[in-house]
C-alpha cells in the first residue's frame, strides 16, 4: 500500500492507473477508522481495480466552536487498518496542501444544505462539498463510496455530482452499527461509559419510529413526539433535531407514505451524534 502526502503524487498515481486501464474507487474519510469505513473499502474493492482512501480532517467543514482540534487522529493505526483492508493507496494531505494561502473557491449545493445538520452547522456542507470536489479532481475516481450514516451528506454529494456532470458513480452503503444499534462513528470515542450506555437510545428511537409508521401512524409529528419522549428520558441526552423528511428533497413530510427519512442529531453529553433510517411504507 502506498501512502501519498502530496496532491501531485496522488494525481500521478491516478493518471498511471488510468493509463493502465484500471478503474479507481475512492473512499473519502477523516480517519479514526472503524468498521463503517471498512465496509466502504470492501464495496470499493469489489467494484474497482484500485481503491484509494483519503484520510483528511477537513478544517473547513468544522464550525468555530466545533471539535476540529480534538477530532481523533491516529494515522499510524489508520494506515495499518487500511493496508489490512486491501486499500491500494492512502491519500493523506496536509491542510496547507489542500488549502494554500489565497484559496478562495467553494462548492455550494443550495436548497438541500440549510435544513437538518445544515441548520445546526452553518457552512458545514459547503466545506464537505468543496473538499469532496477537490478529492474528485485530484484522485479522478470512477466511483466514490459514502455511508448512509451521514444521510444528508450522501444526498448532497449525489446532487453535486449530478448538477456538475461529474461522471462519478456516487455509491451509498448501509449504516454499520455496534451490537446495541449505535451507529459506528469516530466521535463515539468521546463518550464516557455512562454516555455510551445512553447513546443506544438514538437507534432505539429510530426503531420506535419505524414500528409506529409500519403500524399505520401517518402523522410525522406524532412519530417525532414518541421519539422525543424516549430520548428526553436519558439524562445525558439533548436533542438537536428530529425530523421525518422526504429523502428526495429533505423537506418535512406532511404525512407518512412512500419513502420517509427519519433523521436525528442528539448531543450525548458534549458529543453530537447523528443517525437515521429510511422507512418505506406501501409497495
Ligand atoms: P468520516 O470519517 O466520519 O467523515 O466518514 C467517512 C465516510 O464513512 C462517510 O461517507 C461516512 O458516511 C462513512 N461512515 C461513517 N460511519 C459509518 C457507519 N457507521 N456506517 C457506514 N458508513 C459510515
Amino acid at each position: 500500500m502506498k501512502t501519498i502526502e502530496t496532491i501531485s503524487g496522488m494525481s500521478t498515481f491516478s493518471k498511471t492507473a488510468k493509463k493502465e486501464g484500471k478503474s479507481i474507487g475512492l473512499v473519502p474519510t477523516m480517519g479514526a477508522l472503524h468498521e463503517g469505513h471498512l465496509s466502504l473499502v470492501r464495496a470499493a474493492k469489489k467494484e474497482n481495480d484500485i481503491v484509494v482512501m483519503s484520510v483528511f480532517v477537513n478544517p473547513i467543514q468544522f464550525g468555530p466552536s466545533e471539535d476540529l482540534d480534538k477530532y481523533p487522529r491516529d494515522f499510524k493505526r489508520d494506515g495499518e487498518m487500511a493496508r489490512a483492508a486491501g486499500v491500494d493507496a492512502v491519500f493523506h494531505p496536509s491542510a496547507s496542501q489542500m488549502y494554500p494561502e489565497g484559496f478562495s473557491t467553494y462548492v455550494n449545493v443550495e436548497g438541500l444544505t440549510d435544513t437538518l445538520c445544515g441548520a445546526s452547522r452553518p457552512g458545514h456542507f459547503r466545506g464537505v462539498t468543496t473538499v469532496v470536489m477537490k478529492l474528485f479532481a485530484i484522485v479522478k475516481p470512477d466511483a466514490a463510496y459514502f455511508g448512509q450514516k451521514d444521510a444528508q451528506q450522501a444526498i448532497v454529494v449525489k446532487k453535486m455530482a449530478e448538477d456538475l456532470n461529474l461522471d462519478i458513480d456516487v455509491r451509498i452503503l448501509p449504516v454499520v452499527r455496534e451490537k446495541d444499534g449505535l451507529a459506528m462513528s469516530s466521535r463515539n470515542a468521546y463518550l464516557s461509559t455512562d454516555e455510551r450506555k445512553d447513546s443506544a437510545v438514538l437507534y432505539q428511537a429510530l426503531r420506535k419510529a419505524e414500528d409506529l409508521m409500519r403500524q399505520g401512524e401517518t402523522d410525522p409529528a406524532k412519530v417525532v413526539k414518541a421519539m422525543e419522549g424516549m430520548i428526553k428520558a436519558k439524562q445525558n441526552a439533548r436533542i438537536d433535531y428530529i425530523a421525518v423528511v422526504d429523502p428526495k428533497n429533505l423537506r418535512d413530510a406532511k404525512t407518512v407514505s412512500g419513502d420517509a427519512l427519519v433523521a436525528l442529531a442528539v448531543f450525548i453529553g458534549k458529543t453530537r451524534l447523528i443517525d437515521n433510517v429510511i422507512v418505506t411504507i406501501g409497495s
